[in-house]
Protein backbone atom coordinates (compact mmCIF):
# COMPACT_ATOMS: atom_id res chain seq x y z
CA UNK A 1 0.00 0.00 0.00
CA UNK A 2 1.11 3.35 -0.85
CA UNK A 3 2.70 5.43 2.15
CA UNK A 4 0.88 8.82 1.79
CA UNK A 5 -2.17 6.84 1.65
CA UNK A 6 -0.94 5.12 4.83
CA UNK A 7 -0.51 8.60 6.51
CA UNK A 8 -3.59 10.33 5.53
CA UNK A 9 -5.40 7.25 6.84
CA UNK A 10 -3.59 7.49 10.10
CA UNK A 11 -4.09 11.00 10.60
CA UNK A 12 -7.93 10.82 9.89
CA UNK A 13 -8.15 8.46 12.53
CA UNK A 14 -6.48 10.24 15.25
CA UNK A 15 -8.15 13.63 14.17
CA UNK A 16 -11.89 11.14 14.98
CA UNK A 17 -10.81 10.68 18.08
CA UNK A 18 -11.24 11.53 21.70
CA UNK A 19 -8.65 11.49 24.60
CA UNK A 20 -11.04 9.08 25.54
CA UNK A 21 -10.22 6.60 22.53
CA UNK A 22 -6.59 7.52 22.62
CA UNK A 23 -6.22 6.31 26.38
CA UNK A 24 -8.08 2.57 25.57
CA UNK A 25 -5.41 2.68 22.51
CA UNK A 26 -2.38 3.03 24.90
CA UNK A 27 -4.01 1.13 27.48
CA UNK A 28 -5.07 -2.23 25.40
CA UNK A 29 -1.79 -2.02 22.98
CA UNK A 30 0.99 -0.61 25.16
CA UNK A 31 2.51 -2.32 28.11
CA UNK A 32 1.34 -0.67 31.27
CA UNK A 33 4.70 0.77 32.88
CA UNK A 34 3.77 4.15 33.32
CA UNK A 35 0.06 5.40 35.47
CA UNK A 36 -0.58 8.79 33.46
CA UNK A 37 -2.39 11.54 34.19
CA UNK A 38 -5.55 11.48 31.67
CA UNK A 39 -4.62 14.76 29.76
CA UNK A 40 -4.31 13.61 26.31
CA UNK A 41 -1.33 16.14 24.88
CA UNK A 42 -1.31 16.63 20.48
CA UNK A 43 0.50 20.17 20.91
CA UNK A 44 3.32 22.47 22.75
CA UNK A 45 4.20 25.88 22.54
CA UNK A 46 6.43 27.69 25.34
CA UNK A 47 5.44 26.95 28.63
CA UNK A 48 2.05 25.42 26.82
CA UNK A 49 0.63 22.16 25.70
CA UNK A 50 -3.17 21.58 24.50
CA UNK A 51 -5.14 18.11 24.46
CA UNK A 52 -6.97 16.65 21.72
CA UNK A 53 -10.09 18.54 22.81
CA UNK A 54 -8.49 21.99 22.37
CA UNK A 55 -7.58 22.52 26.40
CA UNK A 56 -4.96 24.37 27.19
CA UNK A 57 -2.52 23.98 30.26
CA UNK A 58 0.25 25.40 31.50
CA UNK A 59 3.04 22.22 31.65
CA UNK A 60 3.90 21.96 35.63
CA UNK A 61 6.36 18.65 34.85
CA UNK A 62 8.38 19.67 31.38
CA UNK A 63 8.63 15.98 30.68
CA UNK A 64 10.50 15.67 33.96
CA UNK A 65 13.04 19.12 33.21
CA UNK A 66 13.67 17.71 29.98
CA UNK A 67 11.77 20.87 28.03
CA UNK A 68 13.60 23.59 30.29
CA UNK A 69 13.65 25.29 27.18
CA UNK A 70 9.78 25.44 26.50
CA UNK A 71 8.14 23.06 24.05
CA UNK A 72 8.94 22.95 20.17
CA UNK A 73 11.29 26.10 20.84
CA UNK A 74 11.93 27.68 16.75
CA UNK A 75 15.13 27.41 17.20
CA UNK A 76 15.53 23.70 18.36
CA UNK A 77 13.49 22.74 16.19
CA UNK A 78 14.71 24.81 13.23
CA UNK A 79 18.51 23.05 13.70
CA UNK A 80 16.82 19.72 13.98
CA UNK A 81 14.84 19.97 10.69
CA UNK A 82 17.73 21.75 8.61
CA UNK A 83 20.05 18.67 9.96
CA UNK A 84 17.15 16.29 9.71
CA UNK A 85 17.20 17.06 5.79
CA UNK A 86 21.00 17.08 5.48
CA UNK A 87 22.07 13.84 7.28
CA UNK A 88 20.88 12.22 10.81
CA UNK A 89 23.25 9.19 11.29
CA UNK A 90 26.82 7.99 10.07
CA UNK A 91 27.97 6.15 13.07
CA UNK A 92 31.01 6.72 14.94
CA UNK A 93 32.43 4.22 12.22
CA UNK A 94 33.09 7.61 10.19
CA UNK A 95 33.59 11.48 10.78
CA UNK A 96 30.91 13.80 10.47
CA UNK A 97 30.71 17.02 10.11
CA UNK A 98 28.26 18.23 13.55
CA UNK A 99 30.40 16.22 16.24
CA UNK A 100 33.34 17.93 16.32
CA UNK A 101 31.83 21.27 16.48
CA UNK A 102 29.48 20.54 18.91
CA UNK A 103 31.99 18.33 21.32
CA UNK A 104 33.90 21.88 20.85
CA UNK A 105 30.92 23.59 22.04
CA UNK A 106 29.53 21.33 24.64
CA UNK A 107 33.30 21.11 26.59
CA UNK A 108 33.74 24.66 26.50
CA UNK A 109 29.94 25.31 27.72
CA UNK A 110 30.57 23.24 30.80
CA UNK A 111 34.31 23.57 31.00
CA UNK A 112 35.45 20.07 30.49
CA UNK A 113 38.39 18.61 28.40
CA UNK A 114 36.19 15.97 27.07
CA UNK A 115 32.62 14.68 26.52
CA UNK A 116 30.86 11.31 25.56
CA UNK A 117 27.96 11.50 23.63
CA UNK A 118 25.10 9.00 24.67
CA UNK A 119 21.12 9.43 23.87
CA UNK A 120 19.24 8.80 26.89
CA UNK A 121 19.96 9.45 31.32
CA UNK A 122 20.40 6.09 31.77
CA UNK A 123 23.10 5.42 28.96
CA UNK A 124 25.02 8.68 30.33
CA UNK A 125 24.94 6.76 34.08
CA UNK A 126 26.19 3.41 32.89
CA UNK A 127 28.68 5.19 30.87
CA UNK A 128 30.25 7.60 33.80
CA UNK A 129 29.89 4.05 36.04
CA UNK A 130 31.97 2.25 33.23
CA UNK A 131 34.39 5.22 32.79
CA UNK A 132 34.81 5.14 37.10
CA UNK A 133 35.10 1.65 37.23
CA UNK A 134 38.44 1.70 34.34
CA UNK A 135 39.78 4.45 35.62
CA UNK A 136 39.55 3.01 38.93
CA UNK A 137 41.82 -0.12 37.55
CA UNK A 138 44.07 1.72 35.38
CA UNK A 139 44.97 4.70 37.16
CA UNK A 140 44.17 4.15 41.00
CA UNK A 141 45.53 0.78 40.74
CA UNK A 142 42.61 -1.18 42.23
CA UNK A 143 42.21 -5.16 41.69
CA UNK A 144 39.89 -6.42 38.89
CA UNK A 145 36.28 -6.47 39.88
CA UNK A 146 36.81 -5.30 43.10
CA UNK A 147 35.66 -1.63 42.30
CA UNK A 148 33.09 0.36 44.60
CA UNK A 149 31.19 2.81 43.99
CA UNK A 150 28.92 5.01 46.47
CA UNK A 151 25.68 5.64 45.72
CA UNK A 152 22.89 7.17 47.99
CA UNK A 153 19.41 6.00 49.52
CA UNK A 154 16.78 7.68 47.51
CA UNK A 155 18.79 7.70 44.21
CA UNK A 156 17.08 7.59 40.84
CA UNK A 157 19.75 7.19 38.04
CA UNK A 158 17.95 5.37 35.74
CA UNK A 159 16.11 1.94 34.57
CA UNK A 160 18.94 -0.20 33.38
CA UNK A 161 19.39 -3.57 35.11
CA UNK A 162 22.90 -2.12 36.86
CA UNK A 163 21.21 1.47 37.36
CA UNK A 164 17.74 -0.21 39.34
CA UNK A 165 20.10 -2.63 41.08
CA UNK A 166 21.67 -0.15 43.63
CA UNK A 167 18.23 1.70 43.83
CA UNK A 168 16.14 0.71 47.31
CA UNK A 169 12.94 1.88 45.20
CA UNK A 170 10.93 -1.44 45.54
CA UNK A 171 8.98 -1.06 42.63
CA UNK A 172 12.46 0.04 40.27
CA UNK A 173 13.71 -3.18 41.42
CA UNK A 174 11.62 -5.88 43.03
CA UNK A 175 11.98 -8.92 40.99
CA UNK A 176 14.57 -7.42 38.30
CA UNK A 177 17.73 -9.19 40.00
CA UNK A 178 20.20 -10.93 40.16
CA UNK A 179 21.43 -7.79 41.07
CA UNK A 180 24.77 -5.96 39.42
CA UNK A 181 27.52 -6.05 42.46
CA UNK A 182 30.17 -3.18 43.60
CA UNK A 183 28.01 -0.36 45.15
CA UNK A 184 28.09 0.78 48.58
CA UNK A 185 24.29 2.85 49.25
CA UNK A 186 24.45 5.25 52.55
CA UNK A 187 21.95 7.81 53.46
CA UNK A 188 21.69 11.14 51.45
CA UNK A 189 23.08 14.49 52.33
CA UNK A 190 25.66 12.66 55.21
CA UNK A 191 28.89 13.92 54.74
CA UNK A 192 30.00 11.78 57.56
CA UNK A 193 28.44 8.06 56.27
CA UNK A 194 30.38 9.48 53.35
CA UNK A 195 33.52 9.59 54.82
CA UNK A 196 32.86 6.35 56.68
CA UNK A 197 31.90 4.42 53.46
CA UNK A 198 35.22 6.18 51.28
CA UNK A 199 37.51 4.01 54.43
CA UNK A 200 36.22 0.90 52.41
CA UNK A 201 38.82 -1.16 50.13
CA UNK A 202 38.83 -0.45 46.76
CA UNK A 203 36.21 2.71 46.69
CA UNK A 204 36.56 3.95 42.73
CA UNK A 205 33.74 6.83 43.11
CA UNK A 206 31.03 8.03 44.71
CA UNK A 207 27.70 9.02 42.42
CA UNK A 208 25.15 11.35 43.88
CA UNK A 209 22.48 13.64 42.23
CA UNK A 210 23.03 17.32 43.78
CA UNK A 211 19.20 17.25 44.59
CA UNK A 212 17.36 14.68 44.30
CA UNK A 213 14.45 14.91 42.10
CA UNK A 214 12.48 11.78 41.35
CA UNK A 215 12.92 10.88 45.59
CA UNK A 216 10.59 13.84 46.10
CA UNK A 217 13.33 17.00 45.08
CA UNK A 218 15.48 16.89 48.37
CA UNK A 219 17.47 19.59 48.75
CA UNK A 220 21.00 18.83 50.71
CA UNK A 221 22.20 20.84 52.91
CA UNK A 222 24.03 23.76 52.32
CA UNK A 223 27.75 22.87 52.09
CA UNK A 224 26.88 19.07 51.10
CA UNK A 225 28.33 19.07 47.00
CA UNK A 226 31.69 21.01 48.47
CA UNK A 227 32.35 19.15 51.40
CA UNK A 228 31.50 15.74 49.29
CA UNK A 229 33.91 16.43 46.64
CA UNK A 230 36.71 17.54 49.45
CA UNK A 231 36.39 13.89 50.88
CA UNK A 232 36.69 12.34 47.34
CA UNK A 233 39.73 13.88 46.51
CA UNK A 234 41.19 13.35 49.84
CA UNK A 235 40.14 9.28 48.84
CA UNK A 236 41.56 9.76 45.46
CA UNK A 237 37.73 8.67 44.68
CA UNK A 238 36.01 10.37 41.62
CA UNK A 239 32.85 12.58 42.76
CA UNK A 240 30.15 11.79 39.88
CA UNK A 241 27.16 14.15 39.91
CA UNK A 242 24.00 12.33 37.87
CA UNK A 243 22.62 16.36 36.89
CA UNK A 244 20.17 15.17 34.45
CA UNK A 245 17.42 16.43 35.93
CA UNK A 246 19.13 18.89 37.77
CA UNK A 247 21.36 20.38 35.08
CA UNK A 248 20.82 23.27 32.49
CA UNK A 249 19.72 25.76 34.45
CA UNK A 250 16.78 24.14 35.91
CA UNK A 251 17.48 24.49 39.61
CA UNK A 252 19.04 29.07 38.80
CA UNK A 253 22.29 28.11 37.69
CA UNK A 254 23.70 26.11 35.05
CA UNK A 255 24.38 22.92 36.78
CA UNK A 256 23.04 22.53 40.39
CA UNK A 257 26.89 21.89 41.26
CA UNK A 258 27.49 25.53 40.64
CA UNK A 259 25.66 26.66 43.87
CA UNK A 260 28.82 25.56 45.53
CA UNK A 261 31.04 26.27 42.99
CA UNK A 262 32.29 22.35 42.50
CA UNK A 263 33.58 20.54 39.54
CA UNK A 264 32.49 16.60 39.49
CA UNK A 265 35.01 14.56 38.10
CA UNK A 266 32.57 13.53 35.57
CA UNK A 267 29.67 15.12 35.01
CA UNK A 268 26.44 13.25 33.20
CA UNK A 269 23.91 15.29 31.52
CA UNK A 270 20.84 13.97 29.83
CA UNK A 271 16.71 15.28 29.41
CA UNK A 272 17.51 19.42 28.96
CA UNK A 273 20.44 19.05 26.82
CA UNK A 274 18.62 18.65 24.03
CA UNK A 275 15.54 20.72 25.18
CA UNK A 276 13.23 17.81 24.89
CA UNK A 277 13.19 18.03 20.89
CA UNK A 278 15.50 14.37 20.88
CA UNK A 279 17.14 12.09 22.92
CA UNK A 280 20.45 13.23 23.70
CA UNK A 281 22.78 12.71 26.44
CA UNK A 282 26.61 12.65 27.39
CA UNK A 283 29.23 12.73 30.32
CA UNK A 284 31.97 15.09 30.42
CA UNK A 285 35.44 14.82 32.55
CA UNK A 286 39.03 15.56 31.83
CA UNK A 287 41.41 14.02 29.98
CA UNK A 288 42.88 11.53 32.66
CA UNK A 289 39.66 10.29 33.60
CA UNK A 290 38.10 10.50 30.02
CA UNK A 291 41.15 8.75 28.25
CA UNK A 292 40.58 5.69 30.00
CA UNK A 293 38.45 4.61 27.30
CA UNK A 294 39.65 2.95 24.08
CA UNK A 295 38.25 2.32 20.49
CA UNK A 296 36.47 -0.09 20.58
CA UNK A 297 35.37 -0.41 24.75
CA UNK A 298 32.36 1.56 24.90
CA UNK A 299 30.00 3.23 22.14
CA UNK A 300 26.53 3.74 20.98
CA UNK A 301 24.75 3.51 17.26
CA UNK A 302 23.38 6.75 17.71
CA UNK A 303 25.25 8.26 20.13
CA UNK A 304 27.16 11.51 18.67
CA UNK A 305 24.72 11.45 15.91
CA UNK A 306 24.38 15.20 13.59
CA UNK A 307 20.52 15.48 14.13
CA UNK A 308 21.74 15.06 18.58
CA UNK A 309 24.82 17.38 18.18
CA UNK A 310 22.84 20.19 15.80
CA UNK A 311 19.69 19.86 17.93
CA UNK A 312 22.13 20.08 21.97
CA UNK A 313 24.04 23.13 20.51
CA UNK A 314 20.59 24.92 19.72
CA UNK A 315 19.06 23.89 23.01
CA UNK A 316 22.67 25.32 24.89
CA UNK A 317 22.58 28.41 23.00
CA UNK A 318 19.04 29.01 24.10
CA UNK A 319 19.77 28.86 27.85
CA UNK A 320 21.79 31.59 27.61
CA UNK A 321 21.15 33.58 24.75
CA UNK A 322 17.42 33.83 26.77
CA UNK A 323 18.97 33.39 30.19
CA UNK A 324 17.38 31.27 31.45
CA UNK A 325 19.50 30.20 35.10
CA UNK A 326 18.95 33.72 36.43
CA UNK A 327 15.18 33.30 35.16
CA UNK A 328 14.87 30.08 37.05
CA UNK A 329 16.19 31.84 40.43
CA UNK A 330 14.27 34.46 40.10
CA UNK A 331 11.02 32.54 39.45
CA UNK A 332 11.96 29.73 41.77
CA UNK A 333 12.20 32.51 44.81
CA UNK A 334 8.64 33.43 44.08
CA UNK A 335 7.03 30.56 43.45
CA UNK A 336 8.43 29.20 46.93
CA UNK A 337 7.66 32.41 49.19
CA UNK A 338 3.71 32.14 47.45
CA UNK A 339 3.23 28.90 47.65
CA UNK A 340 4.77 29.58 51.68
CA UNK A 341 1.58 32.39 51.83
CA UNK A 342 -0.83 29.88 50.34
CA UNK A 343 0.62 27.41 52.78
CA UNK A 344 -0.20 29.33 55.85
CA UNK A 345 -3.93 29.73 54.86
CA UNK A 346 -4.52 25.84 54.36
CA UNK A 347 -4.27 22.67 56.40
CA UNK A 348 -4.09 20.81 52.98
CA UNK A 349 0.28 20.92 52.44
CA UNK A 350 2.65 20.95 54.57
CA UNK A 351 5.74 21.97 52.98
CA UNK A 352 7.53 23.80 49.62
CA UNK A 353 10.81 22.98 49.12
CA UNK A 354 12.96 23.29 46.05
CA UNK A 355 15.58 26.04 44.28
CA UNK A 356 15.19 27.73 41.00
CA UNK A 357 12.46 25.88 39.68
CA UNK A 358 12.91 22.76 40.45
CA UNK A 359 10.26 22.29 43.38
CA UNK A 360 7.52 20.34 45.25
CA UNK A 361 5.07 20.43 47.62
CA UNK A 362 4.55 17.93 50.22
CA UNK A 363 0.80 17.09 50.69
CA UNK A 364 -0.62 15.95 53.88
CA UNK A 365 -1.48 12.63 53.67
CA UNK A 366 1.55 10.56 54.62
CA UNK A 367 -0.53 7.21 54.29
CA UNK A 368 -1.47 7.10 51.41
CA UNK A 369 -0.53 8.85 47.84
CA UNK A 370 -4.02 9.31 47.08
CA UNK A 371 -4.60 13.06 47.98
CA UNK A 372 -1.90 14.32 45.96
CA UNK A 373 -3.39 12.53 42.56
CA UNK A 374 -6.52 13.69 43.11
CA UNK A 375 -5.09 16.94 43.70
CA UNK A 376 -3.00 16.89 40.48
CA UNK A 377 -6.24 15.93 39.07
CA UNK A 378 -8.25 18.84 40.02
CA UNK A 379 -4.97 20.93 38.75
CA UNK A 380 -5.77 19.24 35.64
CA UNK A 381 -9.02 19.86 34.95
CA UNK A 382 -8.20 23.72 36.14
CA UNK A 383 -5.57 23.57 33.47
CA UNK A 384 -2.51 22.49 35.30
CA UNK A 385 -0.53 19.20 34.56
CA UNK A 386 1.69 18.20 37.42
CA UNK A 387 2.34 14.85 38.85
CA UNK A 388 2.98 12.91 42.23
CA UNK A 389 6.45 11.91 42.34
CA UNK A 390 6.50 9.05 45.80
CA UNK A 391 3.18 9.28 47.25
CA UNK A 392 2.43 12.71 48.86
CA UNK A 393 5.05 14.76 47.16
CA UNK A 394 3.97 16.96 44.19
CA UNK A 395 6.91 17.84 41.49
CA UNK A 396 6.44 21.16 40.25
CA UNK A 397 8.72 22.41 37.45
CA UNK A 398 7.03 24.13 34.06
CA UNK A 399 9.56 25.11 31.69
CA UNK A 400 11.97 27.77 32.63
CA UNK A 401 11.09 30.16 29.69
CA UNK A 402 8.18 31.31 31.56
CA UNK A 403 7.44 34.97 32.25
CA UNK A 404 6.58 36.38 36.09
CA UNK A 405 3.21 37.54 34.78
CA UNK A 406 2.78 33.47 33.87
CA UNK A 407 3.77 31.99 36.78
CA UNK A 408 1.82 34.57 38.85
CA UNK A 409 -1.61 32.87 36.67
CA UNK A 410 -0.32 29.24 37.55
CA UNK A 411 0.04 30.34 41.45
CA UNK A 412 -3.13 31.39 41.55
CA UNK A 413 -4.51 28.38 39.57
CA UNK A 414 -2.43 26.32 42.32
CA UNK A 415 -4.07 28.25 45.27
CA UNK A 416 -7.55 27.74 43.83
CA UNK A 417 -7.36 24.28 43.13
CA UNK A 418 -5.57 23.86 46.73
CA UNK A 419 -8.47 26.14 48.76
CA UNK A 420 -11.38 24.21 47.04
CA UNK A 421 -10.10 21.12 47.28
CA UNK A 422 -12.23 18.66 49.18
CA UNK A 423 -10.09 15.65 50.25
C1 LIG B 1 15.63 11.02 34.35
C2 LIG B 1 16.88 10.74 35.07
C3 LIG B 1 17.78 9.74 34.63
C4 LIG B 1 17.46 8.80 33.51
O1 LIG B 1 17.28 9.42 32.28
P1 LIG B 1 16.53 8.62 31.09
O2 LIG B 1 16.71 9.52 29.91
O3 LIG B 1 15.10 8.48 31.51
O4 LIG B 1 17.21 7.32 30.95
C5 LIG B 1 18.98 9.61 35.30
N1 LIG B 1 19.29 10.39 36.35
C6 LIG B 1 18.46 11.34 36.81
C7 LIG B 1 18.86 12.18 37.96
C8 LIG B 1 17.22 11.54 36.19
O5 LIG B 1 16.38 12.46 36.67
Amino acid sequence: MNEAFNILKMNTMVEGMTSEDLIRLEDKHGAHNYHPLEAVLTRGEGVHVWDVEGKKYYDFLSAYSAVNQGHCHPKIVEAMVEQSRKLTLTSRAFYNDALGPYEKYVTEYFGFDKVLPMNTGAEAVETAIKICRKWAYEKKGIAENAAQIIVCDGNFHGRTTTIISFSNDPDANKNFGPYTPGFISIPYDDTEALEEALKQDNVAGFMAEPIQGEAGVYVPSEGYLKKAKELCKAAGALFIADEVQTGIARTGELLAVDHENVKPDILILGKAISGGAYPVSAVLADDDVMMVIKPGQHGSTFGGNPVAAKVAMAALEVVKDEELAANANRLGNIFRAEMNRIIENTDLVLKVRGKGLLNAIIVNDVETSKTAWNLCVALKENGLLAKPTHGNIIRFAPPLVMTEEQLMECVAIIEKTIMNFEK
